[in-house]
C-alpha cells in the first residue's frame, strides 16, 4: 500500500483540486453511481473523545474506502489539533488495502470545496459581496475556495466571538480583497453569498436579516442539535444538500423538518444540479446548500492526493 504523509498534502492538493474532486462525487452521486455508506460516531469513553468512520463507494472515480477519527478535546497537551483522521483506500477490485492518507487539511479543503461549488451553480449572477458568519480554523479555508469559484468584490464578516474576526480580516487581506466587520443585519442586507461555518446550537441568521437575490452555503451544522440558520429562513428559500439522508437528520435542515415546516422532498441534491437535472436557482430569491460533509466527499480528494502523490514520487510503499 501507498503512504501520503499528512506533513505532504499541502505541497501536493491544491484548492482547485479539491473543487473537481468534490463537484465529480457530488455528480457521482446524483447520477447514483456513488453511495456513502451508514456514519458511525461513538464517544469512546476515553479522553472523552468521539470517534468513528464515513465510508462509501465511488463506483464512477472506483474509490472505495473511509475516513477514520473524529475529535479528541485534550490534545494540546499533545502538541496535536483536536481533530484527527486519517483515510483509508481499498482495490475495489480485489478488496486490498491500497492507501493510508493524511485527512486533517484534506478534511479542511474537501469542506470548502463543497461551498465553493455550491457558489459556482446556485450563485446569484451578479454576486459581489461574501458574507462569512464563522471565524474558526475552517473559515479561512471556506472564503479561499469562494473567491477561487466567484470573482468578489468585498467581504463581510461577522462571528460570535469578535476576538477571532482578525482570521477573517487576513484572509481576505491574503486573497486581495476589502474586509469588513459587521452585524448579521447588514450581513444579510448586503451579502450576495453567504457562507455559514459555526459550531453553533442555535439559530444565527435570521430569516428577516436576509433581503434579495442570496445563495447561502451551511456549512457549520454536522451534527444533531447544532444549528446556524433560523428555519423561516430555510423555509422560504431553494435547498439543496449534498446528501438528502444526512442533511433531515445532522444537518441544517434537520429543524425545518422537525418542526414540519419543510418536507424532505423539497431538498435537492446539489450534484443534480451539477449533472444538469435540476435547474439549480431559476427564479427562487433565496438559495441554500447544507454542507453536512460526506465520505465520498474523503475518498474523493484522498484518491486524487494519491494521483498525485505517485506522479511526485513522494509516496511511500508499505507492505500490509
Ligand atoms: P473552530 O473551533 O476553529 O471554530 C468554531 C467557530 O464556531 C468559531 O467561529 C466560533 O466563534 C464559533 N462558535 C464556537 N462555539 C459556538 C457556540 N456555542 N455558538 C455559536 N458559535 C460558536 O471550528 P472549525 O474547524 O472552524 O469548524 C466550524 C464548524 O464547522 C464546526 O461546527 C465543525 O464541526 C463544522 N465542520 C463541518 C464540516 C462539514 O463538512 N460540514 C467539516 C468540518 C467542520
Amino acid at each position: 500500500m501507498l503512504v501520503v504523509a499528512e506533513k505532504d498534502i499541502a505541497g501536493l492538493m491544491t484548492p482547485e483540486a479539491a473543487f473537481e474532486a468534490i463537484e465529480a462525487v457530488f455528480a457521482s452521486m446524483a447520477r447514483r453511481k456513488a453511495y456513502n455508506f451508514p456514519v458511525v460516531r461513538e464517544a469512546i469513553g476515553h479522553e472523552d473523545a468521539l470517534y468513528g468512520f464515513k465510508g462509501g463507494f465511488d463506483g464512477a472515480g472506483l474509490a472505495l474506502g473511509l475516513k477514520a477519527g473524529g475529535y479528541w478535546p485534550h490534545n494540546q497537551k499533545h502538541g496535536l489539533i483536536n481533530h484527527q483522521s486519517t483515510v483509508f483506500l481499498f482495490d475495489p477490485d480485489t478488496g486490498r488495502v491500497s492507501a493510508a492518507v493524511g485527512g486533517n487539511l484534506l478534511t479542511a479543503l474537501r469542506t470548502a470545496a463543497a461551498s465553493a461549488v455550491s457558489i459556482k451553480y446556485l450563485a446569484p449572477k451578479d454576486a459581489k459581496v461574501l458574507g462569512m458568519i464563522g471565524a474558526g480554523h475552517q473559515s479561512a479555508f471556506q472564503m479561499r475556495a469562494a473567491a477561487k469559484a466567484h470573482a468578489f468584490e468585498k467581504v463581510l464578516g461577522w462571528n460570535p466571538h469578535p476576538e477571532m474576526l482578525g482570521r477573517l480580516k487576513a484572509t481576505a487581506a491574503e486573497i486581495g480583497l476589502p474586509f469588513e466587520a459587521v452585524e448579521l443585519d447588514r450581513l444579510g442586507a448586503e451579502a450576495d453569498v453567504i457562507i455559514s461555518i459555526t459550531s453553533s446550537f442555535g439559530p444565527l441568521l435570521l430569516s428577516e436579516h436576509v433581503k434579495g437575490p442570496t445563495h447561502i452555503a451551511a456549512m457549520g451544522t454536522d451534527t444533531k442539535g447544532k444549528q446556524e440558520l433560523d428555519p423561516a429562513l430555510v423555509a422560504r428559500a431553494r435547498l439543496f444538500a449534498d446528501e438528502i439522508a444526512q442533511s433531515v437528520t445532522i444537518g441544517e435542515f434537520q429543524h425545518a423538518v422537525a418542526q414540519g415546516l419543510i418536507a424532505q422532498d423539497a431538498i435537492a441534491e446539489l450534484g443534480a444540479v451539477v449533472t444538469g437535472d435540476n435547474p439549480g436557482r431559476g427564479e427562487a430569491e433565496v438559495t441554500i446548500f447544507d454542507g453536512t460533509g460526506v465520505g465520498l466527499q474523503d475518498l474523493a480528494v484522498a484518491a486524487a492526493v494519491v494521483e498525485l502523490a505517485k506522479a511526485k514520487g513522494i509516496a511511500t510503499s508499505v507492505e500490509v
